[in-house]
């Protein structure tokens, strides 16, 4: 088992006979995520540090994970320093940077870097795309689904796309499942259509999120960066498709994406989430800036039921929507 902070190209890793697991994703989804923040602080990381970092940090300690894959360029500043206190606890730290300038020479020798250190082949690893591909032309379906059909909610949406990242550690046992899922959804009568909802940011850390959304007549239909890590460019080549991964560089990538989805979803809202202590709050003025429909911004700190406050704040931009229209 090998852990890793963030998306990666997980290719390689499956190639090696090993199996990725997202570390967001494994801290967000155990039974009680607010614990293993409290373990991390009382490990002596600071209240001021995101959840995220503290999450992770107990969830590879708790799990005994004995080599991390830490995305050092193109995701959070925090991971530098993460990546050195788990190496001090005996984690090996394998780094890996997205460069920041879109290069393909410099990702081409990032992936290479990560192929030599798990001793696989660029054969193996074309084998294994092969089949990751398949997998992802199907989560494209469950997509449609979503946002054309009209059958799949925004949760489940949500579920299927952000652990992509990594295919749950078993890209076979996923595929089952994704199969039997779109198998189930054929039958079911589409949504009415009320507000459309784009979701932006980074996966929410609180839970009840798209429950409420839906309660209160408006329901996702696009959530970004979830989206993005089922690599939903199509591209064959595998350094092209993680050069158009939107997430690890600039922000005009990600605006050419949002914007593409509030025309072909015909988007009424956007829904900006961001977490406590994160730098990437501050994309919030470009989002704002530079898309052309409403927004709201969202906040969330710790792990738990959405609180009453931001369910209100989200109703009375859902109810302000619904006046609008
Ligand atoms: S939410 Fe922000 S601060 Fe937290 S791990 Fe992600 S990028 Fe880093």
């Amino acid at each position: 088992m090998i852990g890793i902070t963030a998306t990666v190209p997980v290719e390689i890793i499956y190639a090696a006979g090993r199996r990725p697991v997202d570390l967001n994703n494994l801290f967000i989804t155990s039974n009680r995520p607010s614990k293993l923040v409290s373990q991390a602080e009382n490990a002596g990381f600071s209240p001021n540090i995101c959840a995220w970092i503290k999450g992770i940090y107990s969830t590879v300690l708790n799990h005994g994970i004995k080599q991390v894959v830490a995305v050092t360029g193109g995701d959070c500043s925090n991971t530098i320093a993460l990546a050195e206190i788990l190496a001090r606890s005996g984690v090996e730290i394998i780094p890996f940077e997205y460069p920041l300038n879109r290069d393909r020479d410099a990702l081409m020798g990032q992936m290479e870097k990560l192929r030599k250190r798990l001793a696989t082949t660029w054969t193996e690893i074309s084998r294994v795309t092969l089949k990751l591909d398949r997998i992802r032309s199907r989560l494209k379906r469950l997509d449609e689904l979503t946002y054309h059909e009209n059958v799949v909610t925004g949760l489940e949406n949500h579920l299927f796309l952000v652990r992509s990242s990594d295919f749950n550690g078993n890209p076979d046992r996923f595929e089952i499942e994704l199969d039997r899922f779109l198998l189930s959804v054929e039958k079911r009568k589409p949504k009415k259509d009320g507000l459309r909802f784009g979701y932006l940011g980074v996966p929410p850390v609180f839970s009840g999120f798209y429950e409420f959304i839906e309660s209160v007549g408006a329901r996702v239909v696009f959530n970004e960066v979830q989206r993005q890590f089922s690599m939903p460019s199509g591209q064959k080549d595998m350094v092209e498709k993680y050069l158009e991964y939107t997430y690890p560089y600039d922000i005009n990538g990600r605006l050419k994406d949002i914007e593409q989805a509030i025309r072909e979803r015909r988007l009424n809202g956007l829904v900006h989430y961001t977490q406590t202590f994160c730098y990437r709050q501050l994309y919030d003025i470009i989002l704002r800036e530079n898309l052309p429909i409403p927004l709201l911004t969202l906040e969330g700190d710790r792990p738990g039921r959405i609180d009453s406050r931001t369910a209100l704040r989200i109703e009375t931009f859902v109810e302000m929507l619904g006046h609008e229209r």
